[in-house]
């Protein structure tokens, strides 16, 4: 008999966030057979300084589904205008409804403590839709799910009120081409604004094969010290041998708003991870359980 597919929701706020926090997994998902989601809850139309407004939104839309096609996946890229996300009540009322027709087994997201305020309503509606999704009186025109699906969180940098706990570290070295020519896709980003915003535009070469291996470069530079900071839980998780060598991770954190994490869960929903060792893996104590109510 084979298992059912797995449904991945990844919940970013812009139309390129699901992808640079979460794409080398969503790759290893799809590659197995499983459904991956990808969702940006705004319309990316802040995100640039010559074009902003509604054709960079189409522009960016575009650009999405083109790096969600490289895998495998699907991009869903929402209307709410970019930089002007907050807690209001139809958003919340829209992320349940978002939840409940994907029916996922798993939920990532962004964490509440981030420098951009979309990124940090984005991770606030997804954990107050985490229960509400399982309540028929809340969107009941939409049928609840029956339990709240595990949710996890992007890793970040961030380290007040509290930092990001790497609970699952996924060696994604095997899909680092492809992460590239993912985020590759999303040119009025990583080669006109981001450049622009971050004052290195005359870095960015003008061929497309030059820009795309500079880009691969920079993300090398970018996530290759979070493979030693997070080296702990990767000897854990992939043995002495193999873990020592892994050079690319995403990492994320399990929300304690979502089903608890256990063996069993964590099994089902990363496949592709080595079986916890009875003394290795993550220890019971890290996760936490949903109370009753
Ligand atoms: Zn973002």
């Amino acid at each position: 008999m084979t298992e059912p597919k797995l449904r991945i929701l990844i919940i970013g706020a812009h139309p390129d966030d699901a992808d640079i926090k979460a794409g080398g997994t969503a790759a290893k998902w799809c590659q197995a057979g499983h459904e991956v989601k990808l969702v940006s809850l705004t319309n990316g139309q802040a995100g640039h300084h010559l074009m902003p407004g509604p054709a960079l939104a189409e522009r960016r839309r575009a650009e999405a589904q083109a790096a969600a096609a490289i895998i495998g996946a699907t991009y869903q890229v929402g209307s709410w205008p970019d930089g002007f996300l907050d807690d209001r009540l139809d958003y919340r009322l829209s992320v349940i409804r978002l939840i409940r027709e994907f029916r996922p087994d798993l939920v990532i997201t962004h964490r509440t403590s981030d420098y951009h305020p979309d990124h940090r309503f984005t991770g606030l509606l997804v954990q107050d839709a985490s229960y509400l999704v399982t309540v028929p009186a809340i969107c009941p025109e939409t049928p609840p799910l029956v339990a709240s699906p595990v949710i996890l969180y992007f890793w970040d940098n961030f380290q007040k009120p509290c930092r990001f706990e790497p609970h699952i570290v996924v060696d994604i070295g095997p899909e680092f081409d492809r992460l590239v020519a993912m985020l590759d896709c999303h040119r009025s980003q990583f080669y006109e604004w981001l450049p622009y915003n971050g004052g290195y535009a005359a870095e960015v070469p003008p061929e497309p094969g030059a820009r795309r291996a500079w880009l691969g470069e920079r993300l090398r530079r970018r996530i290759r010290p979070l493979a030693d900071r997070y080296r702990e839980p990767l000897l854990r998780t992939y043995g002495p041998e193999q873990g020592r060598r892994v050079e690319y991770v995403e990492a994320f954190e399990v929300s304690e708003y979502g089903a608890p994490l256990d063996p069993a869960a964590r099994a089902r929903l990363f496949p592709f991870l080595p079986a916890a060792a009875p003394s290795g893996g993550i220890q019971r104590k890290e996760w936490v359980d949903v109370p009753e109510e």
